[in-house]
């Protein structure tokens, strides 16, 4: 996909919209799927159930930030684009 970057199996990162870069921790998803729900631009399932990349930079900022704070695992962490830590 061109708006991911693959860092490892694991971890994956993406623009966001504005300012934020996303990063996913597949290896703590729980397939909750509550950012999918919040953010169904972003974010989508795979076929293993865990958390993808579907186009993060066309969602809006309000979601991706809703996304992030409902996780239950803190698996979508995002930063700015200088990699700032803004959450968690
Ligand atoms: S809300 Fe968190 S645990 Fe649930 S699917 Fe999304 S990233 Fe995975």
């Amino acid at each position: 996909m061109s708006t991911s970057n693959e860092t490892s199996d694991d971890m994956v990162e993406a623009r966001g919209p504005g300012e934020l870069v996303i990063i996913l921790d597949r290896s703590v998803c729980i397939g909750a799927a509550d950012c999918v729900a919040l953010a169904p631009v972003g974010f989508s399932l795979d076929v293993a159930g865990k958390v993808r990349f579907v186009n993060p930079v066309a969602e809006t900022d309000a979601r991706i930030w809703a996304a992030a704070r409902r996780c239950p695992t803190d698996a979508i962490l995002l930063e700015d684009r200088s990699g700032k830590a803004l959450y968690p």
